[in-house]
């Protein structure tokens, strides 16, 4: 069997996958992200190509219809759209499952020449918080971290991340290294106690939104132990006297961490020197995200531990081409290639690159906002393009009926079944994994190639296609007559050389005259570069900023919600749900609880629960586990309507967001509970 070289298309960390048309599927030995490990979704993977449930064929109002007249439709009720409300009324919804090639012709199709900004992506779910933070301290949003990093580091701490469950070839990563080095030492800070803390050598079980404090209270306690690097600080950072000064005014106590906790743990970070700080969506994921990960960048500013081996905040993505959307701009506030639309030379770059008649010249609506816009009927057409935001949003049942208010709803998407889907006017069917060509980029700034090794079944067809071909119906066939997927990566590079006058960390021109068909993994902007080591930062003056965060005033329900993931499931399980051994892992929705808080109820394990929000109502089995703290519940958010009639966890979910980044809250939400059925 002829094996592929290609890529997971599951998480952020971007393993090299070799894969068979037979369902061989094997660790690539030579991709530099896993070096042939692979976790217990990568390794199902093969069980997970079949055709079942597969969308393949274009739908009109639940009617098998051919491709031209769904195209035609879609393009005619866009133009209609625009031309009747203005470009912003229609709305893209995209997906970090999207390979590059297929954001950066989405991107350019909406904010190029639509004119709108109105495109948004489930990867403002998953790092927004981190890309706002980024770009307050460093002027760009660069993740300076390499896997190998976390195998050089003396210290890692783990902050809001399930590492083993949510990244687990990095977690074996770090495992391995540490029983290389057994004087290498692992924090983790979690208000549960996960698989990860099963390795970490302490645990701080810190309040939920604690984060500021903690990472306040170090701050404090590295300018008061001298162990600021002033030669550094003087020379790159600004900001330093304000950030602590407004450091010293919080009250570590807000962690609800002990005192000697957290002496022991400010003392550890003091006192290494080469540490690494990894965060994910404990967070991202909150109303104070933004301000926690300038909590954890100042501490690191002060320090100089960044722009050095071993050294530096690391925040890993989600999903699995979540850093790709970034580098062309899939985010509502963002331009292509990392400028931004507020600037006006940027904007008249872009425009001249792509000969376009308009271009955006505001940040369009970020993704709560835009399924508000939709029940507020400024919508007028939407397109989801591969996923389920009907189920993955904050307030799953108000976002359905916002969506179900759109007039005209497009979705396309490899699944035919989907809660998004039902409420689609028109669906069409994508070529999924294994059947469609592109590039991904992973949390270390890795582009990867994801390769066919599948043909293409049916009708469906590359997201890349899709859009180009309803661009091409709305009189823009000229800027989208790409025959593959190489002629739109050519193009994302070329673009980048044009505006190389403009200072950004997104350097392409290691790709240039790159064989896209043999492309081998690749770091930008060169392999081997280490961002920030000569203390040049992207501000005006060439410094990073650390920002005055405060802690904010933590109102602690009696109840908490943490939503998050499992280790064998993949957002809607789409995929990893037709695998029986990766189901076998946790069979059903389920809610983690506190023994005391079960008693206080008189559940007992294996008992119903419901669990009660503003929002909405879930029935889940109670997992009675003291590795979630009294006062505080978990529960996944994989099951969707079309796997459980009890209750998506997402309907519990509050659209709250942070100010910021617009990154939704999901990780402390106020609920009841109540055994069910009620006595
Ligand atoms: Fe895929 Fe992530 Fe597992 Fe690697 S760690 S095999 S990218 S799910």
């Amino acid at each position: 069997m002829t094996l592929t070289r290609t890529t997971c298309p599951y998480c952020g960390v971007g393993c090299g996958v070799l894969a068979g048309a037979d369902g061989t599927i094997k660790g690539d030995p030579d991709h530099p992200a896993n070096f042939g490990r692979l976790c217990s979704k990568g390794a199902a993977l093969g069980e997970t190509i079949d055709l079942d449930g597969r969308l393949l064929n274009p739908m009109i109002h639940g009617k098998r219809a051919d491709w031209d007249t769904a195209l035609d439709l879609v393009a005619d009720t866009f133009s209609a759209a625009i031309a009747q409300h203005g470009p912003d009324s229609v709305a893209f919804y995209a997906s970090g499952q999207l390979l590059t090639e297929d954001y950066y012709v989405a991107n350019k199709l909406m904010k190029g020449f639509i004119g709108s900004a109105n495109i948004d992506t489930n990867s403002r779910l998953c790092m927004a918080s981190s890309v706002a933070g980024h770009k307050r301290a460093f002027g760009t949003d660069t993740v300076p971290g390499t896997y190998e990093d976390l195998e050089q580091a003396d210290l890692i701490v783990l902050v809001g991340s399930n590492l083993a469950w949510c990244h687990p070839v990095l977690h074996q990563r770090i495992a391995a290294a540490k029983e290389a080095r057994p004087a290498m030492r692992v924090v983790n800070i979690d208000p549960r106690r996960t698989a990860t803390s099963d390795l970490a050598d302490m645990h701080l079980s810190i309040t939920p939104d604690g984060d500021v404090a903690l990472f306040n209270g170090l701050l404090a306690h590295l300018a008061d132990t001298a162990h600021i690097d002033a030669a550094f600080t003087d020379a790159h950072i600004s900001g330093l006297a304000d950030t602590l000064a407004a450091a010293r005014t919080t009250d570590v106590s807000d962690t609800g961490l002990p005192a000697d906790v957290l002496n022991a743990f400010f003392t550890l970070w003091a006192e290494t020197k080469k540490v690494v700080t990894v965060y994910s969506q404990g967070v991202n994921q909150s109303q104070s995200g933004t301000d926690k990960v300038n909590a954890i960048l100042n501490c690191h500013l002060a320090t100089g531990r960044i722009g050095k081996p071993g050294c530096g905040p690391f925040s890993v993505t989600g999903q699995p081409n979540a850093m790709g959307g970034r580098e062309v701009g899939g985010l509502s506030n963002m331009l292509a290639n990392h400028l931004e639309i507020d600037n006006p030379d940027h904007r008249a770059a872009v425009q001249e690159f792509w000969n376009s008649p308009t271009i955006c010249t505001t940040a369009g609506l970020k993704a709560v906002d835009l399924f508000q816009a939709c029940a507020d009927g400024k919508i007028k057409a939407l397109w989801v393009m591969s996923t389920n935001p009907a189920v993955s949003m904050p307030d799953a049942d108000g976002v359905a009926a916002a969506i179900a208010n759109v007039p005209f709803v497009v979705t396309s998407d490899m699944i035919e079944a989907t809660d998004t889907n039902a409420l689609a006017h028109v669906l069409l069917p994508a070529a999924g994994w294994g059947e469609k060509d592109g590039t991904v980029t992973n949390s270390e700034r890795r582009v990867s190639r994801q390769r066919s090794f599948l043909p293409i079944p049916s009708e469906a067809r590359p997201d890349w296609r899709i859009v180009s071909d309803v661009a091409t119906r709305m009189g823009f066939g000229d800027a989208f007559a790409y025959q593959k997927p190489a002629d739109i990566f050519a193009e994302y590079v070329a673009l980048d050389t044009a505006l190389s006058p403009f200072p950004r960390d997104l350097d392409l021109s290691i790709f240039a005259d790159a064989d896209y068909a043999n492309l081998i993994p690749t770091q930008w902007p060169r392999n081997g570069h280490r961002f920030f080591a000569d203390g040049a930062f992207y501000h005006p003056d060439g410094k990073a900023r650390m920002i005055s965060v405060t802690a904010p005033k933590l109102t602690k329900p009696r109840l908490a919600l943490n939503t998050g993931r499992t280790r064998d499931q993949w957002h809607t399980m789409t995929r990893t749900g037709k695998s029986p051994r990766l189901g076998a892992h946790l069979a059903e929705p389920y809610v983690e609880i506190h023994p005391t808080d079960a008693a206080e109820l008189g559940a007992v394990p294996g008992a119903v629960i419901e669990v009660q929000s503003l929002y909405g109502t879930a029935l889940l089995r109670a997992l009675i586990t003291n590795r979630t703290p009294k006062g505080q519940l978990f529960a996944p958010m994989h099951w969707t309507r079309q796997r459980t009639t009890t209750g998506t966890i997402n309907s519990l979910t509050a659209p709250v967001v942070d100010p910021v980044s617009g990154q939704p809250s999901l990780k402390a939400g106020a609920v009841t509970a109540q055994v069910y059925p009620a006595a």
